[in-house]
């Protein structure tokens, strides 16, 4: 039989909405590596779609977690140990915001608004971090999810930017925070990927186009992509890598202009272009 590098690894996804997210993307590729996994979904209404989706790849557990909610942190973590007996690492692939702020302009963000995004985006993940520094050992592995616009403007992305930006630096303060117990802290930064919270986002499908031209590779990166270097991420294989926000991008973030072909391009693509937000 197949030993995958991940062959006994104990692992807690959560983000997981449906086959196109990118926490699907990286169970995937974990579970293929021989992982056992707990998969946790938002509310009620996606949780029939995502129990299907889990059950049909022989899920160890589904579990409700509203990451807003400390009570709900709290049973999750406890039920995951219960269920996989221990635990080797943690996804958290989780963002929200109110749509209509993610488009525009950022200076329009309100205070409430501001709040929400921060506590879903950037803070749970500290509070997934507090819980798992409490049962897992030396080896573990936390990851988070981020994006360029947390270093770069990038339009619409807005209170989004701002809380991802926080998210980087969350994960370097929680890799020295967990780092003499042994426990790894990173980042993924992923490039464009169509899921159901990048259709939030203004213009989404300019971004993508955006993305293709003007990568180093003159693609958008593929879930699998993504998936195989969270894997990476959460595996022994990333033993000695902590406190990183790795870019999984196709090059996009190492581009500092493009060559006079690509500007033809996008001179050509703009000039069929009316708004960014559309
Ligand atoms: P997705 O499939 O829509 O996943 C986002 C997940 O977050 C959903 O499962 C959503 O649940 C969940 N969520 C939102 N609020 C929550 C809460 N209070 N408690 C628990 N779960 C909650 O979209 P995705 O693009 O894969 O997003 C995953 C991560 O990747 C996010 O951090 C995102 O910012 C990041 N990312 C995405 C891209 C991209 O281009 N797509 C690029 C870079 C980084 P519901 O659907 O039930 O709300």
């Amino acid at each position: 039989m197949k030993q995958g590098f991940m062959q006994g690894k104990r692992g807690l996804i959560m983000g997981v909405a449906n086959k196109n997210s990118i926490a699907w993307g990286i169970a995937q590729s974990c579970m293929d590596q021989g992982a056992s996994l707990v998969f946790t979904y938002q509310n009620d209404h996606l949780k029939s779609r995502v129990i299907a989706l889990c059950e049909q790849h022989n899920a160890a557990g589904i579990l409700g977690c509203d990451v807003g909610s400390d009570e709900d942190l709290d049973r999750t973590f406890t039920q995951t140990v219960d269920i996989l007996g221990g635990l080797d690492f943690v996804l958290h692939a989780i963002a929200f915001s109110d749509k209509n702020q993610l488009r525009g302009a950022y200076v329009d963000t309100t205070r409430d608004n501001f709040s929400l995004t921060m506590d879903v985006s950037c803070y749970s993940f500290t509070a997934v971090a507090k819980r798992a520094q409490s049962v897992m050992g030396a080896g573990g592995a936390l990851l988070t999810l981020t994006y360029l616009g947390a270093e770069r403007y990038i339009p619409n992305y807005n209170v989004m930017g701002v809380a991802k930006a926080a998210l980087e630096a969350s994960v370097r303060y929680l890799a020295a925070d967990l780092g003499p117990q042994g426990i790894r802290v990173n980042a993924l930064s992923a490039g464009t990927v169509m899921t159901r919270a990048a259709r939030g986002i203004g213009g989404f499908e300019k971004l993508l186009r955006y993305n293709e031209i003007n990568s180093a590779m003159g693609s958008n990166v593929l879930l699998d992509q993504v998936g195989n270097a969270g894997a990476y991420l959460l595996s022994d294989l990333s033993g000695g890598v902590t406190g990183e926000v790795h870019h999984v991008d196709c090059g996009y973030h190492a581009m500092g202009m493009p060559s006079v072909q690509r500007a033809r391009e996008n001179a050509q693509w703009f000039s069929t272009v009316d708004e960014l937000d559309d």
